[in-house]
């Protein structure tokens, strides 16, 4: 989890754990009664779990989900032992007892996974605390209507479990005007209705946005914590969390009519400055953004020119004065002005990739928190 320093960037990316707190605290603000969880799955989306689960913590999160076990064993030693890791993926058969062994909460998503951890709670002859996931309409994680019947129909099924919550998963909320996520309230409503469960959690970042019908007791923030824009369309309130800074390595003057970078599919249309700069596809930057990206230059932006190679992409900086960019300049690729959601829109994908893409071969500097 935690990559090591390069002694030699080709780029800086610098997080920014304040932003990220702030982010969690305006979240929490619109939820009223339900309290805020974080999700840190994926290394808290790309930006350091170990960084960043802490800080929520000292903000006031008490509630952590990762997806993988692996991840949460990593994780739990970080947090005081009054926060709670979930695990969204539930055990894997036959690795319940390592729940156990390191206080963490499975997510049950299905039957089999129901069964084991009972079947645990009753061989250790204890409670043990679980989620129960039930789907309304996602058809990728969580007890389907069948299975729900049969929890429902056997109130055995949930003996020996300290059920905490009863969670389930939006398919489309940040599309607020999608009648599927009124569809997918009604049927977690139902499902509720029929559990001998009190607490219930519903929405992800975007879901915090559908209003108070969507909060219930817990909601499950990621995306939104690290500066995705929750709602589609709508201005992102959200703060903005990481500035990723590009090194220029070579600089070149080329005449009209030359061709730039593999397959020559950029050639240049006039006399033109072109730099280099040391990140490419296998630091994230992905290959989609080949003559369709930008990067930013103080207030310039300027056009990624050419395929983008594993190591490095090529700038069209013609725009700016002879020796503005030289040898060891640093340009912006991402920042406050040059959002995860921009690039993720040139790059035909969502700020999510973005994020969960970015390499490791960055130097990391962390920011407040
Ligand atoms: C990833 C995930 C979340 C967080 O979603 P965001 O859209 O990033 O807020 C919440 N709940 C579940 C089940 C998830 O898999």
């Amino acid at each position: 989890m935690s990559a090591r320093q390069p002694l030699h960037p080709g780029a800086l990316l610098t997080i920014d754990l304040g932003a990220i707190c702030d982010n969690w605290r305006a979240l929490k603000a619109r939820l009223a009664a339900a309290d805020c969880a974080a999700v840190v799955k994926a290394d808290a989306y790309g930006l350091g779990a170990l960084k960043v689960a802490p800080a929520l913590y000292r903000a006031g999160c008490r509630h952590f989900f990762v997806a993988h076990v692996d991840e949460a064993i990593a994780l739990r030693p970080a947090l005081h032992p009054d926060a709670t890791v979930y695990v969204l993926h539930g055990p894997l058969p036959g690795a319940e007892p390592e729940f156990v062994v390191h206080d963490l909460v499975p997510v049950l998503n299905s039957l089999p996974q129901l069964t084991a951890w009972r079947e645990l709670a009753c061989k250790l002859d204890r409670q043990l605390p679980a989620i129960l996931q039930v789907d309304t309409g996602m058809a990728r994680l969580g007890l389907s209507p069948q299975e729900l019947d049969v929890v429902t129909d056997d109130r055995e099924q949930l003996r020996g479990l300290d059920l905490r919550f009863v969670m389930s998963h939006l398919a489309s909320a940040e599309d607020q005007a999608n009648p599927a996520n009124r569809a997918q309230l009604e049927r977690f409503r139902a499902a509720l209705a029929r559990l001998p469960v009190t607490r219930a959690s519903l929405a992800n970042s975007s879901g915090v946005f559908l209003g108070a019908d969507y909060h219930f007791d817990l909601a499950r923030p990621g995306a939104a914590l690290y500066g995705v824009a929750p709602v589609a369309g709508a201005p992102n309130p959200m703060r903005p969390v990481i500035r990723l800074q590009g090194r220029v390595i070579q600089t070149r003057i080329i005449e009209a009519g030359t061709p730039v970078g593999y397959g020559h599919s950029w050639i240049a249309t006039r006399h033109s400055r072109i730099a280099t700069v040391a990140v490419g596809y296998a630091d994230g930057y992905l290959r989609s953004l080949s003559n369709r990206g930008y990067v930013q230059f103080d207030v310039i932006r300027l056009p990624v020119v050419g395929k983008v190679s594993m190591d490095t992409i090529l700038i069209d900086v013609t725009a700016l004065g002879d020796d503005t960019i030289r040898e060891g300049s640093l340009i912006d690729i991402a920042g406050p002005d040059l959002g995860v959601d921009e690039l993720a829109a040139h790059a035909g994908t969502i700020g999510y990739e973005i994020l969960t893409s970015l390499g490791n071969r960055y130097a990391r500097a962390y920011l407040g928190g």
